[in-house]
């Protein structure tokens, strides 16, 4: 067989192409001053959805459109520059939106439209998911309970009554393609899967822990198998609502499987012809294009599975 790449490739989310710009976002009057200039381009995020506009060829981009008159009403994040053109998010409570801007059909979530997205709109949509989340979930000081003010042009909250700062978290998670010696790929099911979705085994870092035993550590919980060779093939924003997800290829030093059985509800080593049935009779579903699982599943069988069914992941 001709050797794996040594990194994924084609990880929906993941392109670089924002100027991030940090240095402004110490300007106190940035905000205002972009929503005031008609060259800048506003993404509007409703709850956790912003309009798409799909394309003749099936990608998407998030509309982006001037600034309006209401924005300046909402929070609002400098979320960098792209094209010569500064981008802002505008960030809207779907309690006080219009109907027809939570309901209207191009308002999509990120899980739906992820894998279509193009490179700008992804990193966009991201981005922001990440940043609203964390401000809906962050809005009182962990230090005195007082309710905090958003600064730093969005990436920050900062307390009024004893003037400490705040940053928005990033929770880090592994997920990882077991591999047996006879190339053998380790599936599972987890308790909050729908019936027959399967992905590789995935769970967070904990305080104190390398990725490297983090992958250790959840492979032999969930499934009792030890590994060695963890090896990083990439990583993925996963703004579910907070994650970062860091993908590893991992070696099963032995193949019998003892679940744990509040987590996992099945688990089972795959050939690539065993998979390839599976998936042809329905009998398994596996995880959606956008997300990193499917392609680090995609990276151990060599090249993408076509799979009409699939399931949402956290
Ligand atoms: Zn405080």
């Amino acid at each position: 067989m001709a050797r794996a790449e040594r990194s994924l490739t084609g990880v929906a989310l993941t392109e670089p192409v924002l100027d991030r710009r940090g240095d402004l976002r110490t300007d106190p009057g940035l905000i205002s001053r972009l929503l005031a200039d008609p060259a800048t381009r506003v993404l509007r995020l409703v709850g956790d959805r912003a309009e798409v506009e799909d394309r003749p060829d099936g990608t998407a981009g998030v509309s982006l459109t001037a600034p309006g008159p209401d924005d300046t009403s909402h929070l609002a994040i400098y979320l960098g520059d792209s094209g010569g053109a500064a981008h802002v998010a505008v960030l809207t409570d779907p309690a006080t939106a219009a109907d027809d801007a939570v309901l209207a059909p191009a308002m999509r979530t990120l899980r739906e439209v992820g894998a279509r997205l193009d490179p700008l709109g992804g990193a966009l949509f991201a981005g922001t998911l990440a940043l609203a989340n964390w401000h809906r979930s962050h809005g009182h000081c962990p230090r005195c309970g007082a309710p905090t003010e958003p600064a730093s042009a969005g990436w920050t909250r900062r307390c009024p009554r004893d003037g400490s700062e705040h940053y928005p978290r990033t929770d880090v998670a592994v997920i990882m393609a077991v591999v047996d010696d006879a190339d053998r790929l380790l599936l599972a099911r987890n308790q909050r899967f729908r019936s027959g979705g399967m992905s590789v085994l995935a769970g967070f870092v904990e305080p104190g822990e390398t990725l490297a035993a983090a992958v250790a550590r959840e492979v032999h919980e969930e499934v009792g198998i030890r590994v060695d060779e963890v090896t990083y093939l990439g990583d993925q924003p996963w703004p579910f609502p907070s994650s970062l997800m860091v993908g590893f290829r991992a070696h099963a030093l032995t193949t019998d499987l003892r679940l744990q059985e509040d987590e996992i509800a099945s688990a089972r080593w795959f050939s690539r012809d065993e998979l390839l049935a599976a998936v042809a009779d329905g009998s398994v579903h596996l995880p959606g294009r956008v997300s990193i699982a499917r392609r680090l599943l995609e990276h151990w069988f060599g090249g993408e599975v076509e799979a009409p069914e699939t399931f949402g992941l956290r």
